[in-house]
């Protein structure tokens, strides 16, 4: 439920390419930006990779433009840190990506963090995971730490978020990935997703509001 992590104050977001944040969190931050929390979006890659046919330098020049459309939206609240590590490559940067983000962490001291899933298949999903996690326990954080959903979902989710009334915004931001949306339909492939979350959590738990849309994550301990 959303109570149990409306208490946390210092929340960072982990992605991978600019747009994961807006598929697998996209709703539930805007959830905790009406309550005016602090959240950060770190991203692990420059996402230069993203576009077919368009060259690296433009394809950055051009997410980036859509991160800061996103981060109008959300009336610029978002903190935003920019790793620019090797779209498509990230295990290749292993001990340098593990140095900032340990730096960081340590920095800030986050309370709430929410990281791609270990089963996602893409290699920086997987990569930005297990280095966020591998980062926590260098110092020895006890951060509250959730996985969300991209590119493959997960088995039995422990916590439910009912997006519903945020979810024409999640929709609107989905759409500032003009770039993104172009080549794939994560419009209806992440709401479609949020939906058939939204059956479990319709079940599983006594929901007062009516729940359309939901998202999904799991605790990943440390
Ligand atoms: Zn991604």
């Amino acid at each position: 439920m959303f109570s149990s992590i409306s208490k946390f104050e210092n929340i960072f977001i982990i992605a991978p390419h600019q747009d994961d944040e807006v598929l697998g969190v996209g709703g539930t931050l805007c959830k905790l930006l009406e309550l005016d929390k602090k959240i950060s979006v770190i991203f692990t890659t420059d996402g230069s990779k993203g576009i077919k046919k368009v060259p690296g330098f433009l394809t950055k020049q051009i997410r980036l433009e859509e991160v800061s459309n996103v981060n109008k939206l959300l009336k610029n609240k978002l903190e935003i840190t920019y790793l620019n590590f090797k779209d498509g490559k990230l295990e290749n940067d292993e001990n340098q990506c593990l140095e900032k983000l340990t730096s960081i962490f340590a920095q800030f001291n986050p309370d709430l963090i929410f990281i791609p899933n270990s089963f996602d298949w893409h290699p920086d999903h997987k990569a930005s995971n297990s280095y966020t996690l591998r980062s926590l326990k260098e110092i020895h954080s006890k951060a509250k730490i959730y996985e969300y959903e991209v590119w493959e979902a997960l088995q039995e989710p422990d916590l439910l978020i009912n997006i519903t009334r945020q979810s024409e915004l999640k929709r609107k931001l989905i759409r500032c990935y003009k770039s993104q949306i172009q080549q794939m339909d994560f419009e209806s492939a992440i709401m479609g997703l949020n939906s058939f979350r939204a059956l479990r959590l319709t079940k599983s738990e006594i929901v007062e509001d009516k729940v359309n849309y939901a998202e999904a994550f799991k605790e990943a301990k440390l």
